[in-house]
């Protein structure tokens, strides 16, 4: 009896490092999450409200800030924006407007007095430089 109750408790702790192993390294908008808690930032999430619905909303201070995945938003001069050459007829327009969206979403949030910040998902690597980032935008 006790043996077996030792290891279904074993078994759960497993499981649950595995899950946040996983979170932590595959999902960019959980990392940002948790460095800001960590810092004991104050935020809202996913504000529909606001141009470009930012992943982040500092509402006290009017900043939002962006994670953006790198082919999605076609980060400049990073490997992981690359298109592929198989395809391009199809993705370059695609990823043109969504760009051209985000441009123009930038300029909306400056208009109506808004600060933001993006954090691109390669960047995520080091998280030390995110958080120097994060921070210029809450502080400044
Ligand atoms: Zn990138």
């Amino acid at each position: 009896m006790k043996p077996r109750a030792g290891n279904k408790r074993a078994r759960i702790t497993r499981s649950e490092n595995m899950r946040r192993i996983r979170s932590k390294n595959t999902v960019p908008e959980l990392v940002v999450r948790r460095l800001l808690r960590g810092q004991r930032i104050r935020f809202m999430q996913h504000s529909k409200k606001l141009p470009g619905k930012p992943d982040f909303v500092f509402p006290e201070i009017q900043k939002v800030l962006f994670v953006h995945g790198c082919f999605w938003h076609q980060h400049r001069g990073c490997n992981e924006s690359h298109i592929p050459n198989s395809n391009r007829s199809y993705w370059q327009p695609k990823l043109l407007r969504n760009k051209l969206r985000d441009s123009s979403n930038k300029r909306k949030l400056t208009k109506k007095g808004w600060g933001y910040a993006v954090v691109w998902e390669c960047q995520l690597k080091n998280e030390d430089r995110v958080l120097t980032r994060i921070e210029r935008l809450v502080r400044e």
